[in-house]
């Protein structure tokens, strides 16, 4: 069994872009953060179309749009500084852990 929670860098409402995959250089907003499976929710990126079947006989099933979380390995933080694909490094700051970009080297 699995017991280390992932070590998640990044938080909800970064701008982040899309490595790999169907949603391939897509930017989009972190709307949730799934720590445990070290995936990412985010807007408008790896969405699926799912046809819902209504409960009532004589209607038509239904197309939803369902947004999907992608592995956060997936994503790379957009630096709202510098405005790039970045890595995000730490620094320590009177004994306090922030964020940086590894470009630009700002806080994030
Ligand atoms: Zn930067």
């Amino acid at each position: 069994m699995k017991s280390n929670i992932f070590k998640m860098k990044l938080k909800k409402g970064d701008m982040v872009k899309v490595l790999l995959g169907k949603d391939k250089g897509k930017n989009g907003k972190i709307e949730k953060i799934f720590p445990r499976d070290g995936s990412v929710l985010v807007d408008g990126v790896n969405q699926y179309k799912k046809h819902v079947k209504s409960r009532a006989a004589n209607q038509k099933s239904e197309i939803v749009t369902i947004t999907k979380p992608l592995v956060a390995g997936k994503v790379a933080l957009i630096c709202p500084k510098c405005k790039k694909p970045t890595r995000v490094g730490y620094k320590i700051v009177k004994s306090e852990k922030i964020r940086v970009c590894r470009k630009c080297k700002a806080a994030i």
